[in-house]
């Protein structure tokens, strides 16, 4: 059981290897404290999505514990991971049924009305208020109804809907226009604030908005610290 609230996460000496496979991780050891903002930054392959993964638990570490609140990963419920750790994954998963049916995903006890006020409290209201159909918009085949950024708004707005304590953000890259671009980085806004966060940032703005980036290399975090500083 995790209690509620902004959580504290530690990778203490995480090395991980996919199976079959050389470590793609090495001995990563990482302290964020609650509430805090984390970019992680490093080139392609250089293991920013495994972080990602282990922190949702999609797998546990060969060596070492990822904790949170000081309880290892391992010992935590599955429900109550999923109820205090979101991951919002680069190419949002979206499925053909209505943008209530994506947005709800989990959690099938909200209401059309509890989607609503989570748009408007990340700044999708008048967004949301425009579609002809509202929430009852089909998405199409793995969202392809939809643009690219709006289906990035739509991950957002679950995630917002889920609330969770600790916020896992693997940025999309998928170019976006201007207007769309900067709505899409208010929502973000707003749905790190009062949470943890740890995104895995392509926007620049990312990393500059974050309390401490984290530069990953080959498996190893290389540098670590205010974006002014490194
Ligand atoms: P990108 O910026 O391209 O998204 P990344 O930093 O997220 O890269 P990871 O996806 O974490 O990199 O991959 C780290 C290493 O692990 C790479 O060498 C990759 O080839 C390998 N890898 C990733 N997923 C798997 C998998 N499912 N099975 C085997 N190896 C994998
Ligand atoms: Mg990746």
């Amino acid at each position: 059981r995790l209690p509620r609230g902004p959580i504290e996460v530690r990778f203490d000496d995480v090395t991980f290897a996919y199976p079959a496979g050389p470590p793609v991780l090495h001995g990563i050891s990482l302290d964020i404290a609650a509430g805090t903002r984390v970019a992680v930054v490093g080139e392609t392959g250089s293991g920013k999505s495994t972080v990602a993964k282990l922190l949702t638990r999609l797998m546990d570490p060969t060596e070492g514990r990822v904790l949170l609140d000081g309880i290892d990963l391992r010992d935590v419920r599955t429900r109550a991971l999923r109820r205090s750790v979101v991951l919002v994954p680069q190419e949002g998963f979206l499925f053909d049924d209505t943008l209530a049916a994506n947005v709800r995903y989990g959690r099938t006890d909200a209401s059309d009305a509890d989607i609503a006020a989570a748009a408007v409290e990340i700044g999708l209201g008048d967004w949301l208020d425009a579609l002809p159909r509202g929430v009852h918009t089909l998405v199409g085949q793995r969202g392809e109804s939809l643009s690219a950024g709006e289906r990035q708004l739509v991950a957002l707005l679950r995630a917002q809907l889920a609330d969770p304590d600790l916020l896992v953000l693997d940025e999309a890259t998928s170019a976006v226009d201007p207007a769309l671009e900067m709505r899409i980085g208010r929502a973000l806004e707003r749905l790190m604030s009062g949470r943890t966060s740890v995104t895995i940032a392509h926007r620049l703005s990312t990393a500059e908005a974050a309390d401490e980036v984290v530069v990953v290399d080959r498996g190893r975090i290389v540098q670590r610290g205010p974006h002014d500083v490194l």
